[in-house]
Parts: C-alpha cells; sequence; structure tokens
C-alpha cells in the first residue's frame, strides 16, 4: 500500500476546489513521469455479437429486449469471421467483443464463440465480454466467476475490457439499471480475472445522476482492486451519451440527470490521473469527446487515444456523433499536433 497518496476526501475536495489549470499540470507530471512525453493508440474493431439483453439499463440506446423484437439480432460466425478479416486487413491485431445479455446463451456458447475465432485467425487478440457478460453466464452454468473464466481462458480469450462498470457505487447503479451485476459482482469478477493471469481495462460512465463523492469512490475501488491484483492495464473514463435513451434529458422525468460538459470531464481525468497511482495508462475517449477535448486530455493526464475504431455501435446508438474508422495518419496527427511522440500500441502498451 502506497502511503503518500492523496484521500478520498482530499480528492473530493481537489474536484470541488482546485484550479483547473493546476489540476491539469498536475496530472501532466504525472503522465509524464510514467510514460514520457507519449501518445498512444491502437488499431482494433469493435465487434457487438448481439444486442438482445435481458438487462434494463437506463442509458442504453443499444440492446432490445427480445430475440423476437424486429430490430433484435445475434451474429452468425460466418459475420463475425468476415468482421475480423476486414479487420486484419485494416492492420488490427486485435478485437474487442461484447455484447448483451442474451437470455438463451450459455457458458458453452461463449466458449465455442472464443475458441472458433482463434481456431480462424490464430494471429488475433480477443479483447473481449465483461463482468456483466461474465456473471451472466457463470450463474446459469452454476459455476465460479473463476471457473467461468478459466473456460475462457483456455479458449484463447486474451484480456477483458472494464465494461458495465459505470459508477460503481450501488445507490447510483440500483436508480439506472435493472438486471446487471452490483458493484461488488463488478469487481469479484475482474478479481477472479486478474487471478488466473488474464489483465482488463476499468472505465467509468460519468455525466448522469451521480455526485462527485460517487465517482470519487468509484476511483478508490478501483485503486484498491489493482493494489490487491495489479491486473488493470488502464482506466478509460467515458461520458453518457443521451439520445434514443430513457434517461435523455429532455424528457421531463429526468430533470436529475446532468451531462458532463468537457470542463468537467477534463477535471475528472485529471483527477483519475492523479488519484490512480497505481495504473500505468489513462485513456481519454475521442470516441465521446472529439478531436478537440481528446487532444486537451493529453494535457491532463491521458497517454492514450485508444482505438481507431474501425467499428463502434453502442455509444453510436445513443447519438454520440464523433467520427469512427479514422485514418491511422489522422490518429498520428492528432497526437503529434498535441506536441506528444505517437506510437501504436497492443493491448498490454508494447509498442507494435
Ligand atoms: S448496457 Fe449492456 S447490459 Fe445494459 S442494457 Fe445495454 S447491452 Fe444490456
Amino acid at each position: 500500500m502506497k502511503t503518500n497518496r492523496i484521500s478520498l476526501e482530499e480528492a473530493l475536495d481537489l474536484a470541488k476546489n482546485a484550479d483547473f489549470l493546476t489540476l491539469g499540470r498536475l496530472a501532466r507530471e504525472i503522465a509524464c513521469k510514467k510514460n514520457g512525453k507519449r501518445g498512444a493508440y491502437l488499431i482494433d474493431r469493435n465487434i457487438n455479437y448481439t444486442n438482445v439483453c435481458s438487462a434494463r439499463c437506463n442509458f442504453c440506446a443499444f440492446y432490445r429486449p427480445t430475440v423476437n423484437h424486429r430490430e433484435s439480432y445475434n451474429l452468425t460466425y460466418a459475420e463475425i469471421d468476415s468482421k475480423i478479416a476486414e479487420a486484419l486487413e485494416m492492420g488490427s491485431r486485435r478485437i474487442l467483443m461484447q455484447g448483451g445479455l442474451h437470455p438463451d446463451h450459455t457458458l458453452d456458447d461463449y466458449v465455442n464463440l472464443v475458441s472458433h475465432i482463434k481456431k480462424s485467425h490464430p494471429t488475433i487478440h480477443v479483447h473481449a465480454f465483461s463482468p456483466p457478460e461474465i456473471h451472466h453466464v457463470a450463474v446459469k452454468a452454476g459455476i465460479s466467476h473463476e471457473e467461468t473464466l478459466t473456460r475462457l481462458k483456455e479458449a484463447g480469450l486474451g484480456s477483458m475490457p472494464g465494461g458495465g462498470a459505470e459508477i460503481l457505487v450501488d445507490s447510483v447503479r440500483d436508480r439506472i439499471m435493472t438486471g446487471k451485476c452490483n458493484t461488488q459482482t463488478w469487481l469479484d469478477v475482474m478479481e477472479a480475472l486478474h487471478r488466473i493471469g488474464l489483465r482488463s481495462s476499468a472505465t467509468m460512465m460519468i455525466g448522469h445522476i451521480e455526485s462527485w463523492k460517487d465517482r470519487i469512490e468509484h476511483l478508490d475501488r478501483l485503486r484498491s482492486l489493482q493494489d490487491k491484483t495489479g491486473g488493470f492495464i488502464s482506466f478509460v473514463p467515458w461520458t453518457f451519451q443521451p439520445e434514443n435513451t430513457a434517461m435523455n434529458p429532455q424528457a421531463k422525468r429526468n430533470r436529475n440527470v446532468k451531462l458532463a460538459t468537457p470542463y468537467e470531464y477534463l477535471r475528472l481525468l485529471a483527477l483519475s490521473r492523479i488519484y490512480l497511482d497505481n495504473f500505468d495508462h489513462i485513456q481519454v475517449s475521442l470516441l465521446t469527446q472529439g478531436t478537440k477535448v481528446a487532444q486537451i486530455g493529453l494535457h491532463f493526464g491521458a497517454d492514450d487515444l485508444g482505438s481507431l475504431l474501425i467499428e463502434e455501435n453502442v455509444v453510436r446508438s445513443a447519438g454520440c456523433p464523433q467520427e469512427v474508422g479514422l485514418k491511422k495518419e489522422k490518429m498520428i496527427r492528432i497526437i503529434r499536433e498535441a506536441g506528444l511522440e505517437p506510437y501504436e500500441r497492443d493491448t498490454f502498451y508494447n509498442r507494435v
């Protein structure tokens, strides 16, 4: 346990009272100490294998509630193979694969899918699923998270994205979602994943009904788990995108929803760099913030712009206007023009 780190109370004070540019400068100094003046990016493709979901998240515009819904889908192996082949052609080395909590999907379906992908495309890194998906199939199989994850690891799972975290405070989760795992389960799945030697990212969705205290509690839970396992690769905060969701603040019933401004996002980004002293990397969400804020984010503690995103469906369903499928040259230019040295990375931040 580090002793000179800031406390939850100090972080809350900084969040509310610190001068904006001072916060950014402090975060930037830490980022430079950890990673030099470098900005990372990677090439990957999001594959959302199904949009059928038994959970009800008020912030989600992607899911369809039943298999029979006219807009529901479940990708076939052939469709997934063709998406991976396209991604490989575009220089991608990994896929990020997630989907809804399909009521009929079992652990065997997940295992067979990963195994099929690794047999058809042995070089692709499978960065897939999330704690809610793992919990969903583990409960159905009647086995532990660790046994579930071990079977997926044996099939070829390479690492896990940090999806489904939103805000790791149950009083918030209970108001914005039903049928999805709670805070402790999210943390338990991540701990089990790290215990079997796989690593993951961690995320946070801000700009809805959460307070600064909730955000810092979320960071604190991640920091504590990282002290224990060291299994988190990076932290990625992003902002709620309201269009087509049940939490759109334009509806009268959602007067309590406060979308995050770029100013607030950057404060949180800087604060996360300061608070998460045991995380090596912080990613600014290019997808939800766009190029201009992302460039500033590289001066507010972030050292990574994430993916070119050959395909993305979840955040775009909620009206996110940002460009996907950026050209590699443009990504390099965005980082270089922010004054950093760009480098293409793999999942574990090795230069490729
Ligand atoms: S966020 Fe995920 S778990 Fe929640 S409704 Fe959407 S697809 Fe389902």
